[in-house]
């Protein structure tokens, strides 16, 4: 990162007016470092077109498999988060790649975060609703069509752990 964006990033930091900030977006943009559309929510196209290409990678529907579960849940960026940073993703790859859809989120600072937008909301998901195995400690996912019953790892019954 060079001096001047450096400079401007103090500035943005130690003031309060709402032109600094700006003129550092600006400048990450310029950069290369914040697409225009990085706040914005992803269109319904491309979270379909998002959806498709990982369901493309990875056609699943492991009831363990926390993919499939983010995706089937309708947190569609963090499914695409979790597949490029588990496996070999050719589709979700080049979809990101072009730029045209952006999967991570920035703060009020302009910053990219290197998390995808929907994390908090996936996390809060996940609290509520994976069920941990008392067997092996695998979680299992509900979706829209099935609870889970017995564990997709070791078969053990979940009923149990849904108690709890
Ligand atoms: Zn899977
Ligand atoms: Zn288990």
């Amino acid at each position: 990162m060079d001096e001047a964006l450096r400079d401007l990033e103090r500035k943005a930091r130690a003031g309060d007016d709402p032109r600094d900030r700006e003129a550092l977006r600006a400048a990450y943009r310029r950069a290369g470092l914040l697409p225009d559309s990085t706040n914005v929510r992803l269109s319904s196209l491309n979270r379909r077109i998002l959806a498709d290409s990982i369901v493309a990678d990875h056609d699943c529907d492991d009831q363990c498999c926390e993919i499939a579960a983010a995706l089937e849940n309708g947190f569609v960026e963090v499914a695409a988060y979790l597949l490029i940073n588990a496996i070999e993703a050719e589709a979700v790859d080049e979809l990101l790649e072009d730029g045209r859809i952006d999967i991570f989120g920035t703060n009020m600072m302009g910053e990219r975060f290197a998390w995808p937008r929907d994390w908090d909301s996936w996390v809060e998901w996940h609290h509520e609703n994976a069920i941990s195995c008392p067997g092996c400690g695998a979680f299992n996912y509900p979706n829209r069509w099935h609870t889970p019953e017995v564990c997709g790892n070791c078969q053990k019954s979940l009923v149990e752990a849904r108690l709890l």
